[in-house]
């Protein structure tokens, strides 16, 4: 039944609420967001023509409540709902209340959510359509007897995974039968929380994996097509970094064979709309049609898609939009054609230096060196210079997208603009996924699924070089143009036998040094990019790792520098556990309490050797950014 869509809520946020907009702009939809407390000024809520607030900060009281959301629509006239990814994307009951409110739903009828959304069950249904899945156990019984004995019939190494399991949590690698139970035990507990269902199934692991999915869609009309594949990798703890399409070294049969399989699975679950079908493959060997194995699909618009609607032309929202209406498929199979190649970059406020901590916070300065032109280079986030990143939600801010004609030029491309992408204020992952871009074993599309992790130390590291040319540059500057300098800050410099000298004292990201403004740059070091955040900061982007450098007020700054006798929260979260002991003596480095925040754990040291004087934490207890949890005194 044909309907008419003219006003779309998205049930989301960050950039891909704001992406979703972006679509319905140019189609003449209007747009409504929805929004926490935590994102009242947030880029999706000024990108709507409306916006309407549902609740407190936590998901559980805004993005995953259906009431609030549908009575969001309700109020604001809209006629469609979209779910974005995460939240309440592959809920069935959510998508039931959707289309029970009598609103058009941008995403797959709920039996397709249904049978693709329990990991057991996909696999069950794929290998019934013919579809290759790797030897396992996926059984109802989950006491220990009934798993270590099927453990022995898959044999070791094995993956633990969790039947509901997604975004790469719940899973966990057992080498030997002596460590079952313990990963057993462990990966149940994470299922429990994270999914609320404790269920486990057990599969043979692939040891050199690659990850490579299909995309397909579907319309109301029984037609089904692909979009060709997404190689997928370049993975951290089995959470995808860098995305690409089509994959390094597909040839046309195996390329056919997995576009075929996919096909066919959606087809026996009565699959509309946009949806992605995951392949594991065996990475040991060249691609082969009996190399791939299918792992799950995924029944949303997925993070990765912009590198499909690069290489292929399309609109992939577009294609919901007349799909949810009762449309056809813009394009037959024969008339998807494969152009160039792309590459997704996942822009996270995050720090790999420090264990990939998430950060929130106010954003100093974000942005590219160049304008995208929406062809070669896509920008698509939710966040901007000035805006702030709460703590309730995940870590991905934006994504950045290139095209090129080949694989080469694509990431020389790729390569090129991380170099200049600037995100100051908050910690960035942009140096770390440039590194992952250049090394040899991206270039040439060798890399695997665990090549990061076997790699992570050279990876994480901020060069050294990276930072003494961001100094060397706001050096530069401050020497050219002295009248903005206090001349506190300018030490004239004498030495015998040579050229006067100055030194600058100038710290980055809070690390004061006293810098030769003489000094040439390295050569070595890319170029860095500076950008004036007056007074006295400075956004320095070198090779992708940006810097924020101030001009400290001595004798505090320098203080600070030292480690003080202060534990603070670095963000809003709540206490975990408290380990430091009133009256005990600790030395840096030790773990005097845990927070949680952004979905992780965070565990807070001493920045110095001293004896703890007062305490102002307790478990369970909620904080605020800033607060003090521990104080220290010096021996
Ligand atoms: P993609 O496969 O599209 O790259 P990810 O697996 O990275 O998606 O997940 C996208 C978002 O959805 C992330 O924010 C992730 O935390 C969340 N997510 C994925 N699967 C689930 C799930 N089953 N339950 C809750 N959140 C999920
Ligand atoms: P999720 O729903 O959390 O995304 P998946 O089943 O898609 O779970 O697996 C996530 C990732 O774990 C894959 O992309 C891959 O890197 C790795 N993985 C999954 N199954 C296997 C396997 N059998 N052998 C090796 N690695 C695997
Ligand atoms: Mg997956």
């Amino acid at each position: 039944m044909p309907v008419q869509i003219t006003k779309l809520l998205v049930a989301n946020r960050g950039e891909i609420a704001v992406r979703i907009f972006r679509t319905c702009r140019r189609l003449g939809i209007a747009t409504v967001a929805v929004y926490s407390d935590a994102d009242r000024a947030a880029m999706h809520v000024r990108e709507a023509d409306e916006a309407v607030h549902i609740g407190a900060a936590p998901a559980a009281e805004s993005y995953l409540r259906t009431d609030a959301i549908l009575a969001a629509a309700a109020e604001t006239g809209a006629d469609a709902i979209h779910p974005g990814y995460g939240f309440l994307s592959e809920n069935a009951a959510f998508a039931e209340a959707v289309l029970a409110a009598g609103l058009a739903w941008l995403g797959p009828p709920p039996a397709a959510i249904r049978s693709m959304g329990p990991k057991d069950e996909a696999k069950r249904i794929a290998e019934e359509a013919g579809v290759p899945v790797l030897p396992g156990y996926r059984g109802e019984a989950q006491d220990i007897g009934t798993l270590t004995k099927a453990a022995e019939n898959v044999g070791y190494p094995l993956l633990i995974k969790a039947v509901a399991g997604g975004g790469g949590r719940g899973i966990r690698q057992v080498s030997r039968a002596a460590d079952l139970q313990a990963e057993l035990t462990s990966a149940v507990r994470e299922a429990e929380s994270s999914f609320g269902d404790g269920r486990v199934m057990l599969e043979k692991l692939i040891e050199r994996p690659r990850h490579i999915e299909v995309q397909v869609f579907g319309d109301q009309h029984g037609n089904v097509v692909h979009l060709f594949e997404r190689d997928c990798s370049l993975q951290r703890r089995r959470q995808k970094v860098i995305e690409e399409a089509p994959a390094p070294g597909m040839p046309d049969a195996v390329r056919k064979a997995m576009t075929d399989a996919a096909v066919k699975l959606a087809k026996a679950v009565g699959y509309q709309g946009a949806g992605t079908v995951e392949f594991i493959v065996d990475g040991s060997k060249p691609l082969g049609p009996d190399t791939f194995w299918f792992l799950e699909m995924n029944t949303r618009l997925q993070v990765e898609h912009p590198v499909t609607e690069a290489i292929t032309g399309t609109d992939l929202v577009e294609w919901q939009l007349i799909v949810a209406s009762g449309g056809k498929l813009p394009l037959k199979q024969k008339d998807i054609k494969l152009t160039g190649h792309a590459f997704e970059a996942r822009i996270c406020a995050e720090d790999p230096a420090e264990g990939f901590r998430p950060g929130a916070g106010l954003i100093l300065e974000f942005g590219l060196l160049e304008e995208p032109d929406g062809e070669t280079l896509r920008w698509d986030s939710g966040f901007d210079s000035g805006d702030r990143i709460p703590s309730s939600y995940d870590s991905m801010i934006a994504k950045l997208i290139v095209h090129g004609e080949t694989r080469e030029a694509a990431l020389q491309r790729l390569t090129d603009v991380l170099a200049h992408t600037q995100l100051c204020g908050v910690p960035a992952n942009t140096g770390f996924l440039r590194r992952c871009a250049l090394s040899g074993e991206f270039q040439s599309g060798t890399h695997h699924v665990n090549w990061i992790g076997e790699n992570l130390d050279a990876l994480a590291a901020v060069p050294e070089i990276h930072r003494t040319a961001a100094l060397g540059a706001v050096a530069a500057v401050l020497l050219d143009d002295e009248g903005a300098v206090s001349p506190w800050d300018l030490h004239d410099g004498f030495r015998l036998n040579a050229a006067p000298r100055r030194a600058i004292q100038l710290a980055a990201d809070g690390a004061a040094q006293l810098f030769d403004a003489g000094q040439p740059l390295p050569e070595e070091a890319p170029f860095p990019l500076v950008t004036d955040l007056s007074p006295r900061r400075f956004a320095v982007t070198c090779g992708g790792d940006t810097f924020l450098v101030t001009i400290p007020e001595f004798s505090a700054d320098a203080d600070a520098a030292l480690g003080g006798n202060v534990v603070k929260a670095p963000m809003p979260g709540k206490v975990l556990s408290v380990l430091a002991k009133a009256g005990a003596q600790v030395t840096r480095g030790e773990t005097l309490a845990v927070l949680e925040a952004m979905k992780m754990e965070h565990a807070l040291t001493a920045p110095r050797d001293g004896v703890i004087e007062a305490i102002h934490a307790s478990a369970g207890q909620q904080v605020a950014e800033g607060d003090v949890l521990v104080m220290l005194v010096e021996e």
